[in-house]
């Protein structure tokens, strides 16, 4: 275990088994899964039919070209398309390179530079991706910034009517910030930026990499709003732990990345679409997403309702099955005690317990998981800090 590089704080846990909600650890111990991989697992771990659809996969072939015709790919951009205001897709294999396929076609298109993006915004963690990043501490120590990347503050109607005008490539945000602390924009900012998009001919990007495939209850974020974004990307969820990405666009945009123009040689592979197929074909259901907002709204409830008296808990935030217990207190040392509690859960930013619970998670578990949650931390609130 010496031989990889520390650039991630890993808990001690390992994961050696897992299905539906619930995981093991390599001593036996049982844990309920509001990490889901970071929003991955959106139908909890090894779904059925996505293990079958990808083990039908296996038998068949693996890896083909994109030099190749594609009808793998096609049934996964209908579906797509289909649930979205989108016409066309890209696929890559990650939300970073899906974000930096809208970059690129942001400034292709349009034959402007600047991109404007949010202060705690989160893009990933390539080059383009990082300087898109509205956060200090992911730019830090890697030299020159990419050019013409403006981070305003979120939410602020002011700052973006200040900022737009006739250089602007892109306005790219997520509806709700996952990583920097589930803060939700409001409706009213999100009208602001697409109406100021279109009056200057810059792009409109919904990062959709953790928000989309059902976590809020919709298919993707942005339908909650109404909105009607040039580009929406998308990740984590699309393909059940699979890695996949993909980048939808409006039909407007389909000369700009013309043949030879962009690629990557694992998109879109056979493999990568079975598991997607499959994911979305459960997902994208009506009764499906109904039932993600019903207990996105009843497992809010319950965190508002039993944490009322601890009193470093400020707020609970967040849509469908994407929450944040916001704190005024770090959390890092609570969460590792959650985690002996027999329950999964990650941080957003340091004051915020975030929770994503498989989309599957039962009503059931939901108690569990607040149990746990409310004993942990009124055990925590007596302790001197
Ligand atoms: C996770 C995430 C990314 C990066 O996705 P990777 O697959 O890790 O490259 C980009 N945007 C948002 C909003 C994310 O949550």
């Amino acid at each position: 275990m010496g031989a990889l590089f520390p650039n991630y704080g890993r808990w001690e846990i390992e994961i050696v088994e897992g299905q539906g909600t619930k995981v093991k650890d390599s001593n036996g111990k049982e844990y309920l899964d509001f990490v889901t991989g970071i929003a991955v697992c959106n139908l909890g771990h090894r779904p059925p039919k996505v293990q079958k659809a990808i083990e039908e996969q296996l038998n068949k072939v693996w890896h083909v070209s994109n030099l190749f015709q594609a009808s793998h790919q096609e049934k996964v951009a209908a579906l797509l398309t289909e649930n979205s205001c989108g016409d066309y897709v890209f696929f890559c294999n990650s939300g970073a390179e899906a974000n930096e396929a809208a970059i690129k076609m942001a400034r292709k298109h349009t034959r402007r530079n600047k991109i404007i993006t949010f202060v705690q915004s989160f893009h990933g963690r390539t080059f383009a991706t990082m300087c898109a990043t509205g956060q200090e501490k992911i730019h830090s120590g890697f030299g020159t910034l990419l050019e013409e990347f403006v981070y305003l503050p979120y939410n602020d109607e002011k700052a973006i009517e200040a900022e737009m005008g006739e250089d602007v490539a892109a306005i790219m945000l997520e509806v709700i910030q996952g990583e920097g602390g589930v803060n939700a924009a409001n409706e009213a900012f999100l009208k602001k930026c697409e109406e100021l998009c279109q009056k200057f001919g810059a792009l409109f990007i919904i990062d959709e990499v953790q928000t989309g495939i059902g976590r809020t209850g919709k298919a993707f974020a942005y339908q909650h709003a109404g909105l009607s974004p040039d580009i929406i990307t998308t990740a984590k969820g699309l393909g059940s732990g699979f890695p996949v990405g993909a980048m939808i666009g409006k039909a407007h945009l389909k000369d700009t990345f013309s043949p030879g123009t962009h690629g990557s040689t694992f998109g879109g592979t056979p493999l990568a679409m079975a598991a997607a197929k499959a994911t979305l074909d459960e997902i994208f259901q009506p009764a499906f997403l109904q039932s993600v907002s019903e207990k996105g709204e009843y497992l809010k409830k319950q965190l508002k309702e039993q944490l009322a008296d601890i009193p470093f808990v400020k707020d609970v935030k967040g849509k469908g099955l994407l929450l944040g217990i916001q704190c005024d207190q770090e959390v890092g040392p609570i969460i590792a005690e959650i985690h002996k509690q027999g329950l999964l859960v990650l941080v957003a930013g340091p004051k915020v317990i975030r929770l994503l619970p498989p989309l599957t998670v039962s009503y059931e578990e939901i108690d569990e998981a607040v149990q746990i949650l409310k004993n942990t931390l009124t055990k925590y609130s007596s302790l001197p800090i």
